[in-house]
């Protein structure tokens, strides 16, 4: 115990928020878990530094309990980016520290696969006449030269075998197994020949100064052949990469095209793998073997070292922001591991937000632009049928005259469709045509959704059942009215217009367990489906090559959406959706179904004007004071305890109204109020929204949080959320 190592102690809370001290072997190293002695207990701690004197007088210094780890499982860019996240978004350390260790590994839930083999040296021992066991154990394994440990001890016992080992004639060799979680994947996709335009868009990222570059490429433009070329140029030079998508598009073709493209070199982390497969990919990239971390938001801190590019795709996706502490945007980490690698930053979207064209648009960024698709297919053509018509002339299915027109033809000729819509359930709300009553989940304060299957209302939020109502129970009234219109039901529709039709229907509710995703796409791949029905998660990512129509059922719904950003992710959804019909050889089409056929929105999403509708929205909210003109910070007051929850709510509002009286310029909204929801899982929400015009005082705000957190009552900071829910 010659040495001493800095460590900070896994517990998520700001009153031990510091490094401590502990007297170490001389093996310790910097990045390595240990279990330490602390308050009475023995926890986990990470070692962020080690030192050859100590700050404290040595009866005061506790040696350490344990090493966890022989080769330390944080890379000095970890403990670095620690602290850089620490301050940023207002954790603790062992918190942020916790982003780069996946949770399998920290809690000790799953150990490595070691298997322990038993080798025989040569060196000559002297067994004494009755050690039979040992002598027999010894020639049996002279015989072999190796054996399975434990299945060595199973036949001689332990005792002969393990004086064997002190004696030096038998050396244990520890062996990883790994799991492959990758067996049953088909290899397809080779190498392609660049087209001129991803040729010069590789080209423009190389030979830039800039970190961050955004392709901003219509969709089937090639963009994905970019990202490869990207990291394939990044691994020949000895450096790794990091790919990030949506989970959602980690789909199966997606899974086969990484690893026929990179073999053994990538590690692919999504939600389908169990906790070992997690477990062994983690370490595949830890120790080298890996170079390529490949998954969604997470996989930003695969423990690479020594980044050559960071790829983020469809980087306006939603899921891209975390939703839980810390509330980190991953482009941001990507932008602070990039730039302490030297690494590129590449985005890449059909559509990208706002917030990262602006900076692309004004030079921040690097911009490349994808005009054509590959083989210059024209992109589909996007009819509109306006659904007020078909009410009034007493069409009262999900379909409209167009759409049906063209789903005939396609069925006819063979081709595939896909039908898009924003919900799901049979149908959404139950209300009361005589009073207006509507049912509401009574932890929640959300609507109910009426589930046919079970013939029951559930609450989305918190899961929640409730017995279907035949009658009012405010007013007694016998109209219970069902608006909207559900997967089910337009699969009911489907069926009776199109009875030899086959479907196939993927939300929420058929989509269940690991490969339940999975399954359905393989299917419809297979042309085993003429149809498919399905909500959002069927709109990115997929390429199938005999879609040539799409239909978009209520593109309304997205659009009359109470949120600043309704109308960047009505196009952003048109988008996405058009973009799955004719990638292959026959010109796709869509049909999309609106009652507000005039709206701006939707008429640049039927042009694919991008530019248009950048130009339109940004002077929109440059006008109106939103982002990125304008920073939405929400503060986040949640309890079980009503009173409490106010008390905190006021203490909080107090304190950042201070703030506003000291610089009321950067305050262009501020009131505290009622979450939208005001009730999930039986915690009541309460907010503090304010709109800033800078990021000046959000580390003030942060700390507000923070001095304001208690026991029973959690204060937390969102920047620009995703949803005000
Ligand atoms: P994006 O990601 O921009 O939507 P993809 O990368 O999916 O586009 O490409 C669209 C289609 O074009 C895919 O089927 C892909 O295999 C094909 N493709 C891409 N690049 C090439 C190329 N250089 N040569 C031939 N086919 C290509
Ligand atoms: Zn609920």
């Amino acid at each position: 115990m010659s040495k001493y190592a800095q460590v900070i102690v896994d517990i998520a809370h700001s009153q031990v928020d510091k490094i401590f001290e502990y007297s170490c072997p001389d093996e310790t190293q910097a990045g390595c878990r240990v279990k330490v002695p602390f308050g009475g207990r023995i926890i986990d701690g990470f070692v962020t530094g080690v030192s050859r004197v100590s700050a404290y007088p040595a009866e005061k210094v506790k040696p350490i309990y344990e090493i966890v780890d022989e080769a330390p499982a944080l890379i000095p860019e970890c403990l670095e980016l620690t602290e850089s996240i620490a301050k940023r978004y207002r954790v603790p350390k062992a918190v942020a520290l916790r982003l780069f260790l996946p949770s399998e590994m920290r809690l000790g839930k799953v150990r490595e696969l070691f298997r322990r083999y038993a080798v025989y040296t040569g060196a000559e021992v002297k067994l004494s006449a009755s050690a039979k066991k040992q002598a027999e154990a010894l020639s049996f394994l002279k015989e072999r030269g190796e054996y399975d440990y434990t299945s060595l001890c199973d036949e001689f016992g332990r005792g002969a075998v393990n004086s064997l080992v002190t004696k030096g004639a038998i050396v244990l060799d520890k062996r990883k197994i790994s799991r492959n979680p990758f067996g049953g994947l088909p290899s397809s996709s080779e190498k392609k020949i660049l087209t001129p335009a991803q040729q010069s868009a590789l080209d423009e990222i190389e030979s830039s100064d800039k970190t961050v570059h955004l392709i901003h490429g219509v969709t089937g433009s090639g963009k994905t052949e970019i990202y490869l070329s990207v990291i394939a140029r990044e691994i020949e030079r000895g450096r790794s990469a990091i790919f990030l998508v949506p989970e959602i598009s980690l789909t199966p073709q997606m899974l086969s095209q990484l690893r026929s493209r990179f073999g053994g070199a990538a590690a692919i982390l999504h939600s389908g793998l169990s906790a070992g497969e997690k477990f062994d990919e983690w370490w595949r990239l830890r120790s080298g073997e890996a170079k390529i971390a490949i998954g969604a938001r997470s996989a930003v801190f695969a423990p690479l070292e020594n980044i050559g590019a960071i790829i983020i795709d469809e980087e306006h996706d939603g899921s891209y922001i975390s939703e839980s502490a810390p509330r980190y945007s991953t482009v941001e980490i990507a932008k602070m591991r990039a730039e302490y690698n030297g690494a590129k930053l590449v985005l890449g979207s059909a559509t990208p937000s706002v917030e990262t064209y602006v900076k692309a648009a004004r030079g921040k960024y690097g911009l490349i632009t994808l005009t054509e698709r590959i083989n210059k297919k024209p992109l589909p053509e996007i009819i509109i049928a306006d659904m007020r018509k078909e009410v009034k002339r007493g069409n009262n299915t999900a379909f409209s005259q167009a759409l049906r027109a063209e789903l005939d033809e396609t069925l006819k000729c063979g081709n595939q469709a896909i039908i898009f819509l924003n919900r799901r359930g049979y149908s959404r709300t139950v209300m009361c045509r005589d009073c207006g009553y509507v049912a509401k989940c009574e932890n929640c304060d959300v609507t109910l959704t009426y589930h046919s299957e079970e013939n029951c209302l559930k609450c989305h939020y918190c899961g929640a059942k409730y017995h279907m109502l035949t009658s009012c129970p405010e007013c007694g009234g016998r109209h219970v009215l069902y608006n909207g219109t559900g997967t089910q039901k337009v699969v009911a529709d489907l069926k009776s217009l199109f009875p030899s039709a086959r479907i196939l229907r993927m939300d929420n509710d058929t989509v269940s367990g690991k490969d339940g995703h999975y399954n359905i796409l393989k299917k419809f791949a297979a042309k085993e489906a003429d149809i498919l029905v399905g909500t959002q998660m069927i709109a990115k990512g997929h390429d199938f090559p005999s879609v040539t129509l799409v239909g978009i059922l209520d593109a309304d719904m997205s659009l009359h959406f109470s949120d600043y950003r309704s109308g960047e992710r009505t196009f952003q959804l048109i988008t996405q959706v058009s973009g799955r019909s004719g990638r292959a050889g026959e010109a796709g089409k869509v049909v999309l179904q609106t009652c507000s056929p005039e709206n701006y929105i939707l008429r640049f999403a039927c042009a694919y004007d991008y530019k248009g509708f950048f130009e339109n929205e940004i002077s929109l909210r440059k006008a109106t004071g939103f982002p990125p003109y304008s920073l939405i910070c929400r503060v986040m007051v949640t309890s079980e305890n009503s009173e409490k929850a106010l008390d905190v709510l006021k203490s909080v509002y107090l304190s950042i109204d201070r703030l506003r009286v000291q610089s009321p310029d950067e305050f262009i909204f501020f009131n505290k109020m009622h979450s939208p929801i005001k009730k999930i899982q039986g915690k009541l929400r309460y907010q503090v929204l304010m709109r800033l015009a800078s990021g000046r005082l959000l580390e003030k705000i942060y700390e507000i949080a923070v001095n304001n957190t208690t026991s029973d009552c959690l204060v937390y900071v969102e920047e620009n959320p995703a949803n005000l829910s």
